[in-house]
């Protein structure tokens, strides 16, 4: 590798702390879903209010669980004694857009080949309840949402060069 090559990993080092998702997104349940900033994170419809939106997260390796809403107030379920619906549903759909292993691997839980699932790889966590910054996970929710309604144009976009175009996909 020479020094040119070098160079570039670097620079692309730096811009995949966010791993691609293995599919394209459903808008659904979970509208959003990442593996960033050492988390897996995202937002999560509330099951009973169509206005109200979770903010739900798992921290790797020490498995801090933090679930609230947009507006900072605590998830009512966080507290019991399963994790709530919220953190469930997000964990599920994580492992359906990037793989149990991929998951597994990013919270740094040892699987076998009997966890295939977001509930079965809950189960293989001690989770604690921690707290995480939910408002820096909804403003880049609100970004994303913000690329969907750009209208379709084959003209760069400049705000998008910020992601590499191929590379990160491995
Ligand atoms: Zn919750």
């Amino acid at each position: 590798m020479d020094a040119e090559d070098a160079g570039a990993g670097i620079g692309r080092r730096s811009v995949v702390g966010v791993l691609p998702p293995a599919r394209a997104r459903k808008l659904a349940k979970v509208p959003f879903v990442e593996l960033a900033d050492g988390r897996v994170q995202g937002v999560v419809s509330s099951g009973s209010d169509i206005a109200r939106v979770y903010v739900s997260s798992i921290a790797a390796e020490s498995h801090d669980l933090s679930c609230g809403t947009n507006n900072n107030r605590p998830c009512g379920g966080l507290y019991g004694s399963s994790p709530c619906k919220h953190l469930r549903s997000l964990l599920d759909e994580a492992v359906l857009q990037y793989g149990v292993e991929r998951v597994a691997a990013y919270l740094r839980v040892g699987i076998d080949a009997d966890v295939t699932s977001g509930a079965a790889l809950m189960q293989r966590m001690d989770t604690h309840h921690g707290s995480a910054p939910s408002g820096v996970v909804f403003s880049r929710f609100l970004r994303y949402l913000s690329y969907l309604e750009v209208p379709g144009t084959t003209a760069p976009l400049p705000e998008m060069h910020w992601f590499p175009a191929t590379g990160a996909a491995r």
